[in-house]
């Protein structure tokens, strides 16, 4: 449409795929397109969020209408409500069903971090929002764990499936936090296991970064179905 390109040209975003849904024009429209529920509008006011960022504009309609996608803007551009937010409306209301949903973060603090962040966006909804700690791992057996979103390192959650017998394949979210660091820190292998006991026919998988290396477009390409690409101010800022 017209219009969207006019409007992503304002807020720089670019985009590359085929039927992008339009951006965000403000977070109503979380309510008016989307139907979200009336505690996510409340936990964004709360947090003091006046308008969505440029990055939240795009991804947020793009992980809602079920597509992949492979997401690059600057640190501080709020990617984790980007990612975050969708997931919330998408999984609706807790259940039991094992794993729903996996946010990889290369660090334990940025892990940490993100979990705050999930369960600020989540007040008022009863989701379990866990943190993949050393002493989850501990636990001998976690073939029966469940909780609707899970954070963790690669490397602890990869512990967890090999030696806990943690099951990963009803995930229907995968997120790949800061992908550029990911790869810094040498953490592929872990990855490409990930990725693959993830292994439910219908996840929706994607990807996050603040700078776009040709390693990571190359992830990106490998483990993603017709992917949309956003990124927001230039390639490696
Ligand atoms: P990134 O992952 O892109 O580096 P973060 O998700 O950590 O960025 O967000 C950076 C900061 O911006 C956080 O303190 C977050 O709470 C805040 N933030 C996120 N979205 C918005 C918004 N729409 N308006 C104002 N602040 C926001
Ligand atoms: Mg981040």
């Amino acid at each position: 449409m017209e219009h969207d390109a006019v409007f992503r040209k304002r807020y720089n975003i670019h985009v590359s795929g085929a039927n992008i849904p339009s951006p965000l024009q403000d977070f109503a429209e979380l309510k008016t397109r989307y139907g979200c529920k009336p505690y996510i509008l409340r936990n964004v006011c709360k947090l003091g969020y006046k308008e969505p960022t440029p990055i939240q504009r795009q991804i947020i309609p793009v992980l809602l209408s079920g597509r992949e996608c492979f997401a690059c803007a600057p640190t501080g551009s709020g990617k984790t409500m980007a990612f975050v937010c969708p997931i919330l409306v998408k999984l609706k209301d807790a259940t039991k069903d094992g794993i729903r949903a996996v946010i990889i973060s290369p660090t334990k603090e940025l892990a940490a971090q993100t979990t705050r962040e999930c369960k600020k966006l989540a007040r008022g909804n009863k989701f379990r929002i866990k943190l993949m700690t050393k002493a989850l791992i501990r636990t001998p057996d976690l073939s029966n764990f469940h909780c609707d979103i899970l954070i963790s390192t690669p490397l602890r959650l990869r512990l967890a499936v090999k030696k806990r017998k943690m099951d990963l394949s009803r995930v229907e979210y995968l997120v790949l936090d800061e992908s550029d660091k990911l790869f810094e820190l040498g953490l592929v292998k872990q990855i490409d296991f990930i990725v693959k006991v993830c292994s439910n026919p219908a996840i929706v998988r994607s990807l996050f970064s603040a700078t776009l290396p040709d390693f990571v477009e190359d992830l990106a390409r490998t483990i993603m179905h017709d992917a949309v690409r956003v990124i927001v101010g230039r390639k490696n800022t």
